[in-house]
């Protein structure tokens, strides 16, 4: 992604932008600004006054005015998924469940704040029982949002949907892959609430150096999803200011299946997780770990399975696009090769089917645990498959890696899935299914180790954009008050028996 400069009209000044990009075609879409750190400064400036109008308003008035919103998004969804469609190279239909997962998303958000964020009284306890004491989550003010490519809506309104219904403002600055669909859902926002004072949700868009003018600009947020690589850069800048930051970054996703699975659904599972979107998701099934006794019957199927995808674009009938982001196709051709080259045989396609811009479905069997597609991030269209002597031996090679999004794990009895769920370093897992956590707006979502940590979605997404905030409230004088200095030598006395006898009992 390149910017260039545009010859400036008589009497104005040179503008830079840049050009969002048809990745199935090449063709140029629409061109952005590039906006400067002064104009990002300047966007800041309008979300702090839009932050304090916003978060004045009742939860009840800013659910109701987020609902309008979803009532624009809902209604003019076809332009849209168009939109995605033509930015990232995902067919139609999931560009609209990306909008439907982003609709449940956001109207729970709006919903439940109220309620999650609330003032509550909790116990003072025995040492200060002569003082109430209450803890409210108060809005933090200006949340920046930096977000990725691969789902652009979906993922960075986990951040913006939870940090406006937390009664923040929000300055969004997208992909500079789909740099469209976020300036599409701030004027979406901006019709659907014609009366708002502006500045409540802004957009600026630009390549790498405008989301850091975003992280050194002073907002009170930062909430990045992407690579881990870029997540440093990014919080290298928030630490100057003390910037918090939430953290989205990559995954090596692992399924599991093991001993009584519905070989079938697991199969069906590894192909969507792998698969969809190109295997450009965060929460992908890159590895899969399959117990000695199962292998074959799981091998069968998936290559006949796979073999009925078909890649594309236009056609309705292709399962998923191209490779959205040019330069991947390189990390791919490079994990498939080094994994052959180590040993693994490409049981469905191999580095032939590395059509760019598209890439047929590849899998790979028994690629060393050090070979590249089984240790970093892949984000592509393969999925590696290994044999292993038990669930001991899949877990330890699930948790084998310096990520830890998310897993799946297929196995027989409700208990005995979610027994192994328990046993893997991530942030989330689906027993018997694929990414189905994603779905569920009450659950939290985020990862640990190099994926990252803090989380969007769910009452802990609606905390993340807020600051605790503890009033105590003196009701009487105390008996005993040892935070005097007319403290008398009887309180310390009685403070001191006290300590002993509740505390220091053997
Ligand atoms: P990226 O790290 O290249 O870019 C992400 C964003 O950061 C872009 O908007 C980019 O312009 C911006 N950026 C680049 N340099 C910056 C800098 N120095 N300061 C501030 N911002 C900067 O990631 P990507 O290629 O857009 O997205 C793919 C990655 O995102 C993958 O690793 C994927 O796993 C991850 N991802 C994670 C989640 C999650 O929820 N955990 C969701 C989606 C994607």
């Amino acid at each position: 992604m390149t910017a260039s400069v545009e010859s400036p009209a008589a009497g104005s000044t040179a503008r830079e932008t840049f050009a969002s990009l048809n990745p199935a075609t090449g063709e140029e879409i629409a061109r952005y600004p590039v906006h400067t750190a002064e104009e990002v400064g300047e966007a800041v400036a309008r979300a702090r006054v839009g932050a304090a109008w916003w978060s004045a308003l009742s939860p009840g008035e800013r659910k109701r005015r987020l609902g309008a919103w979803a009532g624009v998004i809902a209604r003019e969804r076809e332009a849209l998924c168009r939109l995605m469609h033509e930015e990232n190279g995902k067919p139609r239909d999931d560009a609209f469940l990306e909008v439907l997962l982003s609709l449940e998303q956001l109207t729970w958000a709006a919903g439940h704040a109220g309620r999650v964020l609330r003032r509550r009284r909790v116990s003072s306890g025995m040492a200060m029982a002569n003082q109430a004491a209450s803890v409210e989550y108060v809005p933090l003010g200006v949340v920046g949002v930096v977000g990725p490519w691969n789902y652009p809506m979906f993922t960075p309104m986990g951040s913006i949907g939870y940090a406006l219904a937390a009664g923040n403002a929000v300055v969004f600055k997208p992909s500079e892959y789909t740099p469209g669909v976020g300036v599409w859902l701030a004027d979406a926002f901006a019709r659907a609430n014609p009366d708002a004072t502006s500045g409540v949700f802004e957009v600026v868009t630009g390549l790498g150096a405008t989301g850091a003018a975003l992280c050194a600009s002073g907002v009170d947020k930062i909430a990045f999803t992407g690579s881990a690589r870029t997540g440093r850069k990014v919080m290298a800048a928030c630490a100057e200011n003390l910037t918090p930051v939430l953290m989205e970054c990559g995954g090596k996703d692992a399924l599991i299946v093991a001993d009584g699975a519905d070989i079938k659904a697991a199969v069906d599972g590894t192909l969507w997780g792998a698969m969809a979107n190109s295997g450009q998701t965060c929460v992908g099934i890159e590895r899969v770990y399959v117990v000695k006794g199962l292998e074959t019957a799981f091998l069968t199927e998936l290559k006949s399975a796979a073999a009925k995808l078909k890649t594309g674009s236009a056609h309705p009938d292709r399962v998923y696009g191209p490779m959205t982001m040019p330069s991947q196709v390189d990390v791919v051709r490079r994990h498939v090769e080094d994994a052959v080259a180590k040993g693994a045989t490409a049981v469905v396609g191999g580095v032939d089917s590395i059509k760019e811009p598209f890439i047929d479905p590849i899998v790979l069997v028994d690629a060393p645990e050090d070979s590249a597609a089984v240790c970093e991030e892949t984000f592509g269209p393969t999925v590696t498959v290994r044999t292993v002597a038990d669930v001991d031996e899949a877990v330890a090679l699930a948790n084998a890696t310096p990520y830890g999004l998310a897993a799946s794990v297929y196995a027989g009895g409700a208990r005995r899935g979610i027994d192994i769920a328990r046993r893997l370093r991530t942030g989330m897992v689906s027993v018997n299914a694929v990414i189905a956590y994603a779905g569920i707006p009450a659950l939290p979502f985020g990862g640990v180790g190099e994926s990252g940590f803090g989380r969007t979605h769910g009452a802990d997404g609606l905390k993340e954009f807020t600051r605790a905030q503890s009033v105590t409230r003196k009701r009487f004088n105390a008996p005993l008050d040892p935070t005097t200095f007319n403290r008398s030598q009887s309180t310390m006395k009685f403070l001191d028996r006290y300590v002993a006898t509740k505390f220091g009992r053997k």
